[in-house]
């Protein structure tokens, strides 16, 4: 049963035509303070007038994610932090209105939910298992324009990656496409995992095939048929309709960047605010300074956060972070995810993790091993090498080990499709073979196949 406080308020302003219901509440919050404050990657949207009506439409919409869930996750993530799980949170760079179809999300879901099997039995213990899905319609860009001189693409929540500079101009009723997306994916997906795509057997059974497809598959046949056996004992005990091998949650995640969006998505919920556009939200490399508007706006929520920290971040400003998002030292609030890049990861996170750990800071250590490895292919491809990535995350298990902190999770970009937009891997992808299916909105990700070879690598590291 939901309890009375996970209800959102109701409020009186709504019914008398005010402002927001609870704006007496929301102050108190300090939910609005990020508009006062210096912001980066603002959208360039054309007039705030629209941009009001367009959120004073989505203040009032049913939340995508429920208090309830985000504070489980919260829990889960907890444990994480303490060392009894592991995180894997991975889905597009970029999700667009176009792509966000059952074959897409299935496919993607499914491929997560393989790896997450292969990082249980590598971890020995359970994995929280978060997409990249249900809300990840922005980017933050380098350059205000592409490489065409036109306005950047920001994601679809913002303007059309359509090449054309009609299409690019900011749109703010996009914010109400991307929340009806989002709603219609998190609603499909919960169906399908409740309704047995999940059943352990089988996503083990599509491993198998992946073993045996793989030209790197002799490999991992050896953990492939060490979780046979281990599924094979769990039968054996009689254990086949046990929930837990039938259904898993996913839980939703995306970058908290637009903040117009999230800001009317925020809900209150007795003397807290929830973020209710997802489960998890992050705060990207480019958005992450201390006294500016995005860092201000999720300090103010009660959901997990996550900060992207690159090879540029300070073991201090990694503190000072430290001490804003999670003043309370609640373990399992505040996860970094670093993206430092291989040849960076092993000289820059060490200060970070000691500056931290000294200070005594409860956190989440998640690596993302893609976007310090972004390069520039022979033939002007925007790609990464898969030989970078692994060697990343091999960094990076190798900093923690040193220390003895617990590395706590991967974030990587992903797809359960065939494309061959990240180089290397088993099926030794190669410049030229970029354009066959080159099909990112934004950053090259890894395909199924070189997914799971990753989590393979990744569960070998794990069992040392
Ligand atoms: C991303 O996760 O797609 C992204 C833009 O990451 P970062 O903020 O680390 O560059
Ligand atoms: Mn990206």
């Amino acid at each position: 049963m939901i309890d009375q406080w996970y209800l959102p308020r109701a409020g009186e302003a709504a019914r008398s035509g005010g402002s927001r219901p609870e704006s007496a509440d929301a102050e108190k919050l300090g939910l609005d303070v990020w508009r006062e404050l210096p912001r980066e990657q603002m959208p360039p949207w054309p007039d705030a007038a629209r941009v009001a009506d367009v959120c004073a439409v989505l203040d009032q919409v049913p939340s995508i994610v429920a208090p309830y869930e985000v504070d489980q996750l919260a829990d889960r993530l907890a444990l994480a932090c303490e060392g009894r799980a592991f995180v894997l949170i991975g889905g597009d760079c970029a999700e667009t209105f176009v792509d966000n179809t059952e074959r897409h999300l299935l496919a993607n879901a499914r491929t997560l939910l393989q790896m997450a099997v292969v990082l249980t039995y590598g971890a020995s213990v359970p994995v929280v298992k978060i997409g990249r899905f249900a809300g990840q319609y922005t980017k933050p860009r380098s350059s205000p324009t592409d490489a065409l001189g036109l306005p950047a693409y920001r994601g679809d929540m913002i303007n059309s990656l359509e090449p054309d500079a009609a299409a690019r101009a900011a749109d703010p009723h996009r914010m109400v496409r991307a929340y009806a997306n989002a709603a219609a994916a998190l609603n499909m997906m919960r169906a399908y995992l409740g309704g047995g795509m999940a059943d352990l057997h089988a996503v083990h059974d599509w491993n198998k095939d992946f073993v045996r497809i793989s030209a790197a598959g002799e490999r991992y046949e050896a953990i492939a048929r060490e979780i046979d056996r281990a599924l094979a004992f769990i039968r054996a005990c009689g254990m086949t309709e046990e929930e837990a091998l039938r259904s898993v949650t996913l839980y939703s995640s995306h970058e908290a960047l637009a903040l117009e969006y999230e800001r009317s998505l925020a809900r209150i919920v007795g003397d807290r605010a929830y973020g209710l556009s997802g489960h998890f939200l992050w705060v990207g490399e480019r958005t992450r300074q201390l006294d500016h508007a995005h860092v201000d706006f999720v300090s103010r929520l009660s959901n997990p956060i996550g900060v992207k920290i690159g090879p540029t971040t300070t073991p201090a400003a990694a503190r000072e972070l430290c001490a804003k998002l999670n003043p309370h030292n609640i373990p399992g609030r505040l996860t970094l995810i670093s993206r430092m890049g291989n040849h960076r990861v092993r000289e820059v996170l060490p200060a970070i993790v000691d500056e931290v750990t000294v200070a005594g800071h409860k956190v989440v250590w998640q690596c993302d091993p893609m976007h310090g490895n972004t390069q520039e292919s022979s033939n002007g491809y925007k790609t990464r090498h898969f030989d970078r990535i692994v060697d990343e995350v091999l960094g990076y298990f190798e900093v923690h080990r040193a220390r003895g902190t617990h590395p706590g999770g991967l974030h990587v970009e992903l797809t359960g499709e065939d494309v061959t937009e990240c180089l290397g891997g088993a099926q030794a992808i190669e410049d030229g073979d970029l354009p066959g299916r080159y099909e990112t909105a934004c950053d090259p990700r890894l395909n199924t196949q070189q997914s799971l070879e990753l989590a393979f690598l990744v569960a070998e590291m794990l069992r040392g």
